[in-house]
């Protein structure tokens, strides 16, 4: 089994089910005592936050390259990064080592592709549901179009993962303004729903939606797991 390198802290509560998920997916292919090999750097999200908010990513992308040297060093065999929106600096960190980072559209996209779907409703911070990085790879790589919520809507989703969720709050009238806005992508064409941020699965799930819910936080988790298993899908390998 090979050993995975997962930048965590971003927030660190999405990255608890990663390191969840890892193990129960290595526990369940073989069985008895046996656990996920993991090398994890947490980071402090608080100034990385700032950065981002600023527009600072040259400064994220150092901090983040910084994170996957250390992996390498400590003996990791891959780069998880465990959140959606940093993927946008994704090409800092693969210029940094010499190890595959796992992308995590990639890792989404092979389950989406496995049902069949090639129309999404994305929900994500506002970088992932308005920059290029994530879509783009979403429409390019895989043939799968996101549709995003209304501007108003993209506000009320990004200010709830990271005045709420990131902090660790679930608060009830949040995921109903979730459900109606997950409602209205379905509306406009979306045959899923991506949760395309790692703290969303804390607040909703395949319950809250009339179609499939993806959830990235899992679908990457696993797929970092079946890396180290070698039994990674051609997705994850490109
Ligand atoms: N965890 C979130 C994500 O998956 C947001 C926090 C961040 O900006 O990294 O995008």
């Amino acid at each position: 089994m090979k050993t995975i390198g997962m930048i965590g802290g971003m927030s660190w509560e999405s990255t608890v089910p990663y390191y969840r998920v890892a193990n129960e997916t290595v526990a369940a292919r073989l069985g008895g005592l046996h656990s996920a090999k993991i090398v994890l750097v947490s980071v402090d999200f608080h100034d990385l936050e700032r950065h981002m908010r600023e527009g600072d990513w040259g400064a994220v992308g150092e901090r983040l390259a910084d994170s996957a040297r250390s992996l390498e060093r400590a003996g990791a065999g891959c780069i998880v990064l465990c959140t959606n929106t940093m993927h946008k600096v994704a090409g800092a960190i693969e210029r940094a080592v010499g190890l595959p980072l796992l992308h995590i559209v990639d890792a989404a996209a092979g389950e989406i592709a496995r049902h069949g779907v090639r129309r999404v409703g994305l929900l994500g911070t506002r970088f992932t549901m308005e920059d290029d990085f994530y879509r783009g790879r979403l429409r390019e790589r895989h043939g799968i179009e996101a549709i995003v919520p209304s501007e108003a809507d993209r506000e009320t989703v990004n200010r709830v993962i990271f005045d709420e969720l990131c902090r660790g709050r679930v608060l009830e009238g949040s995921r109903a303004a979730f459900r109606r806005i997950m409602g209205g992508l379905v509306d406009a064409g979306a045959q899923a729903i991506v949760l395309g941020c790692t703290e969303l699965a804390m607040l909703v799930g395949p319950d809250d939606a009339a179609v499939p819910v993806f959830d990235t936080t899992a679908l990457h988790a696993r797929a970092a797991a079946e890396w180290a298993l070698g039994e990674d899908s051609p997705e994850a390998q490109r």
